[in-house]
């Protein structure tokens, strides 16, 4: 197999990713910091929104996401390898690397936007099933822990009840 590049030679390198962190409004409850949940029976139980809570700072209103983000970066490759399964590669300054056979790397730079387009459009399609999956997690979260603040209360009522129910008769 050939090397099409050589030590010194300049290349474009598409990229995309799905995991850039970044800060929305939280989707869940637009700001409201709680959602109302709709019980079978139809009562409604208010609880703090899940999607947007940091740990123990509570709802902040805004949620932090992953969205897709993608580059083509001009590098100057500084060696080229070929790997034991005859793969072959290219280092370039910072000693990154990229395996030819991923197919995202080029001689010129329209054809590496070329293929930064395809790689974005999977890369946003990624991000917006975990967005999607995430979401879903949160709301089923929120539904348990109306659940489990239900029963608390009910069980610290029985007890309330019982300690009365004490109090009654020593009198
Ligand atoms: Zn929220």
């Amino acid at each position: 197999m050939n090397m099409p590049y050589q030590t010194g030679d300049t290349a474009f390198v598409a990229e995309a990713s799905a995991f850039t962190q970044t800060s929305i409004p939280c989707p869940i409850c637009f700001g409201k910091l709680s959602v109302t949940l709709i019980l079978g029976n139809g009562e409604s139980q208010t609880v703090e929104c899940e999607a947007c809570g940091k740990g123990c700072y509570g709802p902040t209103g805004t949620a932090s996401v992953y969205k897709a983000t993608s580059s083509v970066r001009r590098i100057t490759i500084t060696g080229v390898m070929e790997d034991g399964w005859e793969d072959r590669w290219i280092v370039s300054e910072g000693h990154s690397t990229y395996r030819l056979s991923d197919g995202n790397v080029f001689p010129a730079e329209a054809e590496a936007e070329a293929r930064r387009a395809v790689l974005m459009a999977e890369a946003e399609k990624q991000a917006e099933r975990n967005m999607e999956s995430n979401m879903r997690g949160h709301k089923k979260q929120m539904t348990w822990s109306a659940n489990y603040h239900r029963q608390e209360i009910a069980r610290r009522k029985r007890e309330i009840e019982w300690h009365e129910a004490r109090l009654a008769m020593k009198k």
